[in-house]
């Protein structure tokens, strides 16, 4: 594996990831920018469209009322210029201005006027010679000019009800054409500020009538002197006739959006405006509202995102890690002296250290794929294979075991093995790793170590611990069994003597020579010869009754004398030896426990030393008398 390409793959990928992660948080943000600009906008076409829509129909409803308004005054001209300095003209005039009166509608009145500016008829209850109206700026106009056309003047204050109007004004002339004075109509400022506050333009929003000139002639708000015959704009353009506006307004921190739109028939235009604060109102409380989600979504997005390349970054150095200790263990198992084996759960061997090649002969690739049991002593196969099964199960995560296997070369050699389940990353049990070790040195020798615990070094049976533990053993078998145990003691006769005449080797060769033929009568398993001390032997006997006893004790005597070793201080002439046997069933009897059945035999022994020697005696039953003479008992 090559650890430095992953490095740099380690440090560029999740570069790359969340390079991605701000490329797709910037595209979002960009956007949602884009279409809330868009949104903007839209919010602020739509606002001209309806303004544009309310000027045009406003336009059209104040040249509709300046029509009403023209159409009397050209009626009251009409009949002024045809009567004119006829007796009775001027009642007539007031007559039919007082006919009208009820008809005016929008229209507030109507007026005469002589070339003096004196009141010649009116619609309003006044007494006619209070008033002048030369001093008004339309009646100086038409004096002035010969233009018998409509002209529309500045608002005023009524000079018969004092409110502010809007006045329309004709010429009239003599049959001459001399200037005959004057006819105007009012119409209320008030009227046009109520009409127009139906219409919803916002708070601040203004609908304004607006001369051509661009003096205002009413709003939608209270008359205000102030505002009231000035202009609000400093130009408005007459082409194109309609059109949209932004402008600032004076004292104003916010644009307007406006639209004016020119009359055809008349001198005057109606301008619509709203603040633009107020048309992107609610646009910007959703707007703010839409941001805050979107931002939430993206800093939910940025923290996923920053969690997942933390993710990524922690994996990528775990997996790394993970290839160095790989490489590592690796280098540990190739490098080990011990084989390590991986076996899958199919109990086949998908990996094996070339170690194995020194400590079974085998090659490594000659033993993949094989039964990892396969080489093992068919003996100790059921060991093995029921730590397997226990691994598998999960019922323990180690095990140990010692074992025989069989090397390439057919010979056998001892192994220890440290056997582990393996785990998937999901946790399931997905195979087992076995270090296994050559242990045929330790193993041999500790057999010896064991050997020697428990054996006699001069003859080679057990020695007289071993004795004892078995002593003990079979004492508590027998007690449970509720079955007899025998035990022989086995002294040889004047083996000082022997010592003496012969020497201290030939004494030990002797010794070896009666423990063969001990080692060999005792012929059953469970039968167990040992040296007791000295030249004193015992042979325990589990399950075995005084004659079986008697009879093994005589077997053994009669092979002293076939084996005939030479003694001449013996009255015999050759090595004998005295017996003493015992038999107790402990589940049975009350006695004092195994040394009781040690005392028996050895008086049974002293018994048949006193008794003249080379006998058996058994406790409790049969004295052996010398050979060929029948055996006699003694008191147990
Ligand atoms: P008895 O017939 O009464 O048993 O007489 P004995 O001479 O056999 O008995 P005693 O207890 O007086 O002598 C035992 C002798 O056994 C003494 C010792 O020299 C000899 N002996 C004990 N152990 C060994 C041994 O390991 N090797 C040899 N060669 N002699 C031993
Ligand atoms: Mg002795
Ligand atoms: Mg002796």
């Amino acid at each position: 594996m090559d650890v430095g390409a992953t490095r740099a793959d380690l440090s560029r990928r999740p570069m790359w990831a969340a390079g991605f992660l701000a490329l797709v948080c910037s595209a979002i943000l960009a956007f949602s920018g884009w279409s809330e600009w868009e949104s903007r906008n839209n919010e602020l076409r739509n606002a001209e469209i309806e303004l544009s829509n309310l000027a045009r129909s406003l336009t059209q409803h104040v040249e509709d009322t300046f029509e009403l308004a023209d159409s009397l005054l050209r009626g009251v001209v009409t009949a002024l210029e045809r009567d004119d300095g006829k007796p009775g003209a001027i009642e007539r005039i007031q007559a039919f201005l007082k006919a009208r009166k009820a008809n005016l509608g929008r229209v507030r009145g109507l007026f005469a006027y002589d070339e003096n500016g004196n009141w010649l008829a009116t619609t309003e209850d006044v007494v006619l010679s209070n008033y002048n109206n030369s001093d008004r700026d339309y009646f100086e106009h038409h004096a002035k000019s010969a233009d018998r056309s409509l002209l529309i003047g500045r608002p005023v204050r009524s000079k018969a009800g004092g409110q502010w109007v809007i006045t329309l004004s004709r010429r009239w002339s003599h049959a001459d054409g001399r200037f005959g004075g004057v006819v105007a109509a009012t119409i209320d400022v008030a009227y046009f500020a109520q009409f127009y506050r139906q219409f919803a333009v916002g708070q601040e929003g203004m609908i304004s009538l607006m001369s051509r000139d661009g003096a205002v002639l009413a709003d939608n708000s209270e008359p205000d002197p102030q505002v009231l015959g000035r202009p609000i704009l400093e130009t408005i353009p007459y082409h194109p006739a309609s059109g949209v506006l932004h402008f600032p307004r004076s004292g104003e921190s916010s644009e307007r959006i406006g639209f004016y739109q020119h009359a055809q028939r008349y001198p005057f235009l109606v301008l619509t405006t709203r603040t633009q604060e107020d048309v992107l109102a609610r646009w910007k409380r959703d707007a703010l509202v839409r941001l805050a989600v979107l931002v939430g979504l993206v800093a939910l997005v940025v923290a996923i995102g920053v969690f997942l390349v933390k993710q990524l970054l922690q994996r990528q150095r775990l997996a790394l890690a993970l290839a160095a200790k790989e490489e590592n263990f690796r280098l540990l198992a190739e490098g080990s002296s011990d084989i390590v084996t991986r076996i899958e759960l199919d109990e086949c061997i998908g990996y094996v250290s070339p170690s194995t090649m020194r400590v079974l002969g085998w090659h490594p690739s000659q033993l993949l794929g094989k039964r990892a049991l396969s080489g093992v002593n068919p003996l100790d196969r059921p060991q093995l294979q029921e730590i397997l099964d226990q691994l598998r199960k999960g019922a323990v995560d180690e095990a140990r075991a010692t074992y025989r296997m069989r090397r390439r070369d057919k010979s056998e050699i001892w192994v220890e093995a440290t056997i582990r389940a393996t785990r998937s990353p999901d946790g399931e049990i997905d195979g087992f790793v076995a270090v296994t070790r050559d242990v045929t040195q330790q193993k041999t020798l500790q057999g010896r170590l064991e050997t020697l615990a428990i054996e006699d070094g001069l003859t080679g049976l057990a020695n007289r611990r071993r004795f004892d533990e078995r002593l003990l053993e079979e004492w508590g078998r027998a007690y449970r069994d509720k079955t007899s145990l025998a035990l022989l003691m086995i002294d040889i006769d004047h083996f000082k003597a022997f010592n003496d005449t012969y020497g201290h080797p030939a004494g030990d060769e002797c010794l070896h020579t009666i423990a063969a033929i001990l080692a060999d009568e005792a012929q059953r398993s469970s039968d167990l010869a040992a040296r007791y001390g000295g030249e004193e032997f015992a042979i325990l006997l589990p399950n075995t009754d005084a004659a079986g006893c008697v009879r093994l004790g005589e077997r053994i005597r009669r092979a002293l004398h076939e084996v005939g070793i030479v003694h001449r201080h013996n009255p015999s002439g050759i090595v004998t030896a005295s017996l003493g046997g015992a038999v107790c069933r402990p589940g049975f009897e009350r006695s004092a426990g195994p040394a009781s059945l040690i005392d028996v035999a050895d008086s049974a022994l002293y018994a048949a030393k006193d008794g003249g020697r080379d006998r058996m005696v058994m406790a409790g039953e049969v004295i052996s008398l010398p050979s060929g003479t029948a055996p006699a008992t003694v008191p147990a």
